[in-house]
């Protein structure tokens, strides 16, 4: 019933894709058995010709609101029914190993959302990199989806590793047991888009990399 009723929600939201897993891999097992995970596409879909940081920031913020939305309904459903739940934080909370504590990424892969793709995005087949992830772990057990063990990515195309200005990415197929360091450098990505708290006040949301890719246009 509780399923039901989250699945509903989404009927609202038809442009969403959700999915749940099962989080025996993750250090949460003991307290949640599953995580629903969902993608909300970016206010406006920017290929590389119609891309700036500007508008791929708003697309973000954008993308936020629903996502809030989404997650305040969610919130309203599972304490009507009792259910033990926890929001991951989406932000690393640590600047040194930049890991965020639960990966909405990693959980996206196991509930069969996409794959990650050469750029270290999850790459949905409808809208590419073009995506919000957002998670929340529950204490109750839901039909899951099925986990993507490794990238769709064409092993020729490199438009997401040519476009990156820092040559961050590694030109690497994503599988289930690779780690994030075997495909970005992502200090350097993050070092980079740091310089611009500066100027801007936030680090720049640098989207070149998902621009590029021609999954989802
Ligand atoms: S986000 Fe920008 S800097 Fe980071 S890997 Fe992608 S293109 Fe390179
Ligand atoms: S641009 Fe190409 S290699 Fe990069 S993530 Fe997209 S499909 Fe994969």
């Amino acid at each position: 019933m509780i399923e039901k009723n989250i699945r509903n929600i989404f009927l609202e939201y038809p442009e969403v894709i959700y999915g749940f897993t099962n989080i025996a891999y993750s250090e949460y097992a003991s307290r949640y058995k599953s995580a629903l995970v969902f993608a909300v596409p970016y206010g406006e879909q920017l290929t590389i010709e119609t891309y700036s940081e500007e508008k791929f920031e708003k697309g973000i913020q954008d993308a936020k609101k629903v996502l809030e939305e989404i997650l305040r309904l969610l919130q309203e459903i599972l304490d009507e029914y009792k259910v033990k739940y926890y929001i991951p934080p989406v932000a690393q909370n640590n600047e040194i190993d930049l890991t965020a504590p639960f990966s909405f990424k990693f959980a996206a892969v196991n509930a069969g959302l996409g794959w990650i793709g050469k750029n270290d995005v999850v790459i949905t087949k409808k809208y590419g990199p073009r995506v919000r992830l957002s998670a929340i772990l529950i204490d109750e057990q839901f039909v899951y989806g099925e986990k993507i063990l490794k990238s769709n990515c064409p092993e020729n195309c490199k438009k997401c590793i040519d476009v990156c200005p820092y040559k961050a990415l590694y030109d690497v197929q994503w599988n289930i047991n690779s780690l994030r360091s075997d495909i970005i450098n992502y200090r350097l990505c993050n070092e980079k888009r740091s310089l611009y708290i500066k100027a801007h006040g936030r680090k720049s949301a640098c989207g070149l990399c998902m621009a590029a890719c021609p999954f989802g246009t």
